[in-house]
Protein backbone atom coordinates (compact mmCIF):
# COMPACT_ATOMS: atom_id res chain seq x y z
CA UNK A 1 0.00 0.00 0.00
CA UNK A 2 1.42 3.09 -1.06
CA UNK A 3 2.55 6.04 1.90
CA UNK A 4 -0.89 7.70 2.48
CA UNK A 5 0.24 10.32 4.93
CA UNK A 6 0.01 14.21 3.29
CA UNK A 7 3.38 15.56 2.76
CA UNK A 8 1.82 19.03 2.73
CA UNK A 9 -0.37 18.98 6.07
CA UNK A 10 1.45 15.74 7.51
CA UNK A 11 -1.67 14.48 8.96
CA UNK A 12 -2.26 10.57 8.10
CA UNK A 13 -5.45 9.09 9.25
CA UNK A 14 -7.25 8.66 6.13
CA UNK A 15 -11.44 8.10 6.29
CA UNK A 16 -12.93 6.78 2.75
CA UNK A 17 -16.38 7.26 1.87
CA UNK A 18 -18.62 6.65 -1.14
CA UNK A 19 -19.13 8.93 -3.80
CA UNK A 20 -22.51 10.04 -4.23
CA UNK A 21 -23.91 8.59 -6.92
CA UNK A 22 -21.24 5.90 -7.83
CA UNK A 23 -22.04 3.98 -4.31
CA UNK A 24 -20.22 0.70 -4.81
CA UNK A 25 -18.10 1.86 -7.42
CA UNK A 26 -15.72 4.78 -6.83
CA UNK A 27 -14.60 6.16 -3.21
CA UNK A 28 -12.92 9.22 -2.14
CA UNK A 29 -10.84 9.74 0.71
CA UNK A 30 -10.41 12.33 3.62
CA UNK A 31 -6.58 12.90 1.85
CA UNK A 32 -7.89 13.24 -1.44
CA UNK A 33 -7.48 9.84 -2.98
CA UNK A 34 -9.64 8.45 -5.55
CA UNK A 35 -10.22 4.60 -5.73
CA UNK A 36 -12.77 2.23 -8.03
CA UNK A 37 -13.50 -0.42 -6.08
CA UNK A 38 -13.13 -4.87 -6.50
CA UNK A 39 -16.58 -5.85 -8.13
CA UNK A 40 -17.57 -7.94 -10.73
CA UNK A 41 -18.32 -6.96 -13.76
CA UNK A 42 -20.15 -8.70 -16.23
CA UNK A 43 -19.66 -7.86 -20.40
CA UNK A 44 -22.26 -7.61 -23.14
CA UNK A 45 -21.52 -11.19 -23.65
CA UNK A 46 -22.56 -12.38 -20.00
CA UNK A 47 -19.44 -12.77 -19.10
CA UNK A 48 -18.05 -11.79 -15.54
CA UNK A 49 -15.12 -10.37 -15.09
CA UNK A 50 -13.47 -9.52 -11.57
CA UNK A 51 -12.10 -5.91 -11.17
CA UNK A 52 -9.64 -5.07 -8.38
CA UNK A 53 -9.41 -2.37 -6.54
CA UNK A 54 -7.05 0.44 -7.81
CA UNK A 55 -6.14 3.91 -6.51
CA UNK A 56 -6.94 6.35 -9.55
CA UNK A 57 -3.84 8.63 -10.50
CA UNK A 58 -5.33 12.03 -11.21
CA UNK A 59 -4.49 14.47 -13.87
CA UNK A 60 -4.42 18.35 -14.08
CA UNK A 61 -7.24 19.94 -15.78
CA UNK A 62 -5.47 22.42 -16.91
CA UNK A 63 -5.91 24.80 -14.09
CA UNK A 64 -3.51 23.10 -12.08
CA UNK A 65 -6.70 21.47 -10.49
CA UNK A 66 -6.75 17.44 -10.05
CA UNK A 67 -9.11 15.94 -11.76
CA UNK A 68 -10.28 12.16 -12.26
CA UNK A 69 -12.15 9.91 -14.62
CA UNK A 70 -14.84 8.03 -12.83
CA UNK A 71 -15.93 5.44 -16.01
CA UNK A 72 -15.41 7.03 -19.55
CA UNK A 73 -15.80 10.33 -20.05
CA UNK A 74 -16.97 11.26 -16.71
CA UNK A 75 -14.68 13.90 -15.69
CA UNK A 76 -14.77 14.78 -11.78
CA UNK A 77 -12.94 17.45 -9.94
CA UNK A 78 -10.70 15.60 -6.79
CA UNK A 79 -12.08 18.88 -4.73
CA UNK A 80 -15.53 18.83 -5.80
CA UNK A 81 -15.29 14.70 -4.76
CA UNK A 82 -14.26 15.05 -1.88
CA UNK A 83 -16.53 17.74 -0.28
CA UNK A 84 -19.32 16.36 -1.56
CA UNK A 85 -18.72 13.08 0.07
CA UNK A 86 -17.47 14.83 3.30
CA UNK A 87 -19.60 18.08 3.54
CA UNK A 88 -22.21 17.91 1.47
CA UNK A 89 -23.59 19.21 -2.31
CA UNK A 90 -22.34 22.35 -3.58
CA UNK A 91 -24.69 25.28 -3.20
CA UNK A 92 -25.67 27.81 -5.65
CA UNK A 93 -22.76 30.61 -5.41
CA UNK A 94 -20.50 28.26 -3.71
CA UNK A 95 -16.99 27.68 -5.11
CA UNK A 96 -14.41 24.74 -3.62
CA UNK A 97 -12.08 26.55 -1.36
CA UNK A 98 -8.62 25.65 -0.93
CA UNK A 99 -7.49 27.01 2.35
CA UNK A 100 -3.96 27.18 1.64
CA UNK A 101 -4.14 28.24 -1.89
CA UNK A 102 -2.15 25.06 -2.90
CA UNK A 103 -4.65 23.79 -5.62
CA UNK A 104 -3.21 20.17 -5.55
CA UNK A 105 -3.69 19.91 -1.81
CA UNK A 106 -7.16 18.04 -1.58
CA UNK A 107 -7.17 17.01 1.71
CA UNK A 108 -10.50 17.23 4.02
CA UNK A 109 -9.07 20.10 6.08
CA UNK A 110 -7.90 22.38 3.40
CA UNK A 111 -11.14 22.24 1.29
CA UNK A 112 -14.04 24.16 2.04
CA UNK A 113 -17.55 25.64 0.12
CA UNK A 114 -17.47 29.27 -0.07
CA UNK A 115 -19.18 32.00 -1.84
CA UNK A 116 -16.80 33.83 -4.11
CA UNK A 117 -16.34 36.77 -2.17
CA UNK A 118 -15.20 34.37 0.95
CA UNK A 119 -13.05 32.95 -1.85
CA UNK A 120 -11.30 35.93 -2.45
CA UNK A 121 -11.54 37.11 1.47
CA UNK A 122 -8.85 33.88 2.00
CA UNK A 123 -6.39 35.04 4.76
CA UNK A 124 -3.67 33.03 2.80
CA UNK A 125 -4.18 35.82 0.16
CA UNK A 126 -4.59 38.75 2.26
CA UNK A 127 -1.42 37.19 3.75
CA UNK A 128 0.25 37.11 -0.07
CA UNK A 129 -0.76 40.68 -1.05
CA UNK A 130 0.57 41.92 2.29
CA UNK A 131 4.26 40.72 1.67
CA UNK A 132 4.01 41.57 -1.54
CA UNK A 133 3.41 45.79 -0.53
CA UNK A 134 5.95 45.62 2.47
CA UNK A 135 9.17 47.44 1.38
CA UNK A 136 11.35 46.57 4.74
CA UNK A 137 11.96 43.45 6.85
CA UNK A 138 10.85 43.36 10.06
CA UNK A 139 14.13 45.08 11.16
CA UNK A 140 13.26 48.24 9.08
CA UNK A 141 16.23 47.20 6.23
CA UNK A 142 14.72 48.52 2.67
CA UNK A 143 14.12 45.40 0.36
CA UNK A 144 15.81 47.26 -2.34
CA UNK A 145 19.22 47.63 -4.11
CA UNK A 146 22.06 45.39 -3.26
CA UNK A 147 19.72 44.49 0.06
CA UNK A 148 16.90 42.90 -2.00
CA UNK A 149 17.04 38.65 -1.89
CA UNK A 150 15.45 36.72 -4.32
CA UNK A 151 14.84 33.08 -3.08
CA UNK A 152 12.14 30.15 -4.06
CA UNK A 153 9.12 30.83 -2.42
CA UNK A 154 5.99 29.25 -2.36
CA UNK A 155 4.34 27.76 -5.10
CA UNK A 156 7.13 28.58 -7.34
CA UNK A 157 6.73 32.29 -6.70
CA UNK A 158 10.09 33.90 -6.06
CA UNK A 159 9.88 35.70 -2.89
CA UNK A 160 11.99 38.60 -1.06
CA UNK A 161 14.35 38.19 1.70
CA UNK A 162 16.37 40.95 3.44
CA UNK A 163 20.27 40.04 2.82
CA UNK A 164 21.64 41.81 5.72
CA UNK A 165 18.85 39.81 7.98
CA UNK A 166 20.10 36.27 6.03
CA UNK A 167 23.84 37.55 6.45
CA UNK A 168 23.15 38.06 10.38
CA UNK A 169 21.39 34.53 9.94
CA UNK A 170 24.00 33.03 8.59
CA UNK A 171 26.87 34.47 10.93
CA UNK A 172 24.59 33.04 13.56
CA UNK A 173 24.73 29.81 12.28
CA UNK A 174 28.24 29.81 12.06
CA UNK A 175 28.86 31.40 15.93
CA UNK A 176 25.91 30.92 17.71
CA UNK A 177 27.24 32.95 21.06
CA UNK A 178 26.37 35.80 18.81
CA UNK A 179 22.42 35.09 18.89
CA UNK A 180 21.82 37.65 21.65
CA UNK A 181 23.45 40.24 18.82
CA UNK A 182 20.92 39.71 15.65
CA UNK A 183 19.61 42.96 15.53
CA UNK A 184 22.84 44.77 15.92
CA UNK A 185 24.75 42.27 13.73
CA UNK A 186 21.76 42.88 10.99
CA UNK A 187 22.18 46.45 11.38
CA UNK A 188 25.90 46.74 10.84
CA UNK A 189 25.45 44.26 7.58
CA UNK A 190 22.56 46.59 5.92
CA UNK A 191 24.86 50.15 6.84
CA UNK A 192 27.84 48.28 4.70
CA UNK A 193 25.31 47.52 2.03
CA UNK A 194 24.03 50.62 2.07
CA UNK A 195 27.34 52.12 1.44
CA UNK A 196 28.52 50.27 -1.27
CA UNK A 197 24.88 50.99 -3.01
CA UNK A 198 25.23 54.18 -2.77
CA UNK A 199 29.04 54.04 -4.11
CA UNK A 200 27.45 52.34 -7.11
CA UNK A 201 24.83 54.96 -8.04
CA UNK A 202 27.44 57.47 -7.60
CA UNK A 203 30.77 55.84 -9.00
CA UNK A 204 32.87 59.19 -8.03
CA UNK A 205 32.89 58.64 -4.78
CA UNK A 206 31.15 62.12 -3.89
CA UNK A 207 29.45 62.47 -0.41
CA UNK A 208 25.34 62.74 -1.27
ZN1 LIG B 1 -2.95 17.43 3.33
ZN1 LIG C 1 16.63 43.04 7.45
Amino acid sequence: MAKTNCETCQHDDEIWKDIPGYEGKYQVSSRGRVKSMSRVLVDSLGRKRKWKERILKPGDNGNGYEHVQLGLGHSRLVHSLVLEAFVGQRKSGDDACHNDGNRKHNCLVNLRWDSRAGNHDDKWKHGTVYQRNRTHCKRGHAYAGENLMWVPGRRERMSRRCKSCEMASRRIKEKPELKPLRDQIANEYYQRLDISRNRENNPKGEVI
